[in-house]
């Protein structure tokens, strides 16, 4: 399997897959509904190549019911990932025992081959998964085995939730070296953010400061 692209919008594979459940409130179908949304998301993310990806569109044409079983298996790995996400170090115990079942659920059952390959372009090598088995369930290997990286790495304590208001359901790794970064993305709901103070700011000195 092909190293994820990054860098993702979210920091991590595993938290950017969180995030595919967000669609929804922007009244578009949620990624998972389907199982071609499934294989087009992990082609947007590098974790599939076009080939690949309509191989296992035909097998699913064959096999439905292991799609469509893929599919169920993937979407109720991110709802234990989420609460996860979203609490980070102080999600509670039942949540993060939740997900570490299932990590270890999905790591259990993979079968395949770990290599180490070099990438010429920029001299780096990286660790990467030829899965053997069932290809439908070797989909979600990555990524549980970024939200197992996470947990191993302590890295748990820098994964937030977009502090946006309206409520921005995204989730992201703070890479800041403040440790207080507090939106999903400046451009959106850090603007906006930004924006409501403004006005916020601006009425109140208007009041202050009555015409005359
Ligand atoms: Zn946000």
């Amino acid at each position: 399997m092909p190293r994820a692209r990054v860098p993702f919008a979210a920091g991590r594979l595993w938290l950017e897959f969180v995030n595919t459940d967000e669609a929804p409130r922007h009244a578009q179908p949620d990624t998972l509904v389907s199982f071609d949304g499934y294989l087009a998301w992990l082609e947007r993310t590098g974790l599939l190549d076009a080939v690949r990806r309509a191989a296992l569109q035909r097998r699913a044409v064959e096999q439905p019911a292991s799609a469509s079983a893929a599919l169920h298996e993937a979407r109720r790995i991110r709802s234990t990932l989420r609460p996860l996400a979203e609490r980070g170090l102080h999600a509670s115990e039942r949540v993060t025992q939740a997900a570490v079942l299932e990590i270890n659920r999905l790591l259990g059952r993979s079968t395949g081959v770990r290599r180490i390959a070099h990438d010429p372009r920029d001299g780096s090598f990286h660790q990467t998964f030829v899965p053997a088995g069932d290809a439908f369930a070797a989909l979600l290997i990555p990524i549980v085995e970024s939200a197992a990286d996470a947990l191993v790495t302590g890295e748990l304590s820098r994964v937030r939730r977009c502090a946006a208001d309206p409520p921005c359901p995204r989730v992201f790794l703070d890479t800041s070296r403040s440790g207080h970064r507090r939106w999903c993305d400046m451009r959106t709901c850090g603007n906006r953010a930004k924006a409501t103070r403004h006005r916020a700011a601006v009425k109140s000195t208007r009041r202050r400061t009555p015409a005359s």
